[in-house]
């Protein structure tokens, strides 16, 4: 038996409300995303688990998880 599919997540970061605060950043359990400036980026969208703690924790609603 070969290796299960891993699923696939995409991440949308809307930079006209993220403010840069790290917060989502500090909670991610895959160091997925890192501060590029003052707005939030995708630094390995392969290590994203899907887990949405960035989304659930981000105060001003700018990055969401999608399934792919
Ligand atoms: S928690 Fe929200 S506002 Fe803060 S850096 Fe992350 S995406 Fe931007
Ligand atoms: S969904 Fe989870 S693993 Fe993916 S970037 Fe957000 S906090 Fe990190």
């Amino acid at each position: 038996m070969g290796e299960a599919a891993k699923k696939q997540w995409r991440i949308e970061i809307d930079a006209r409300r993220c403010k840069g605060c790290n917060i989502c950043a500090s909670f991610c359990p895959t160091d997925t995303l890192e501060l590029k400036g003052i707005t939030m980026d995708v630094k390995d969208i392969d290590s994203c688990i899907g887990c949405q703690l960035c989304d659930i924790r981000c105060p001003d609603f700018a990055i969401q998880v999608f399934p792919l």
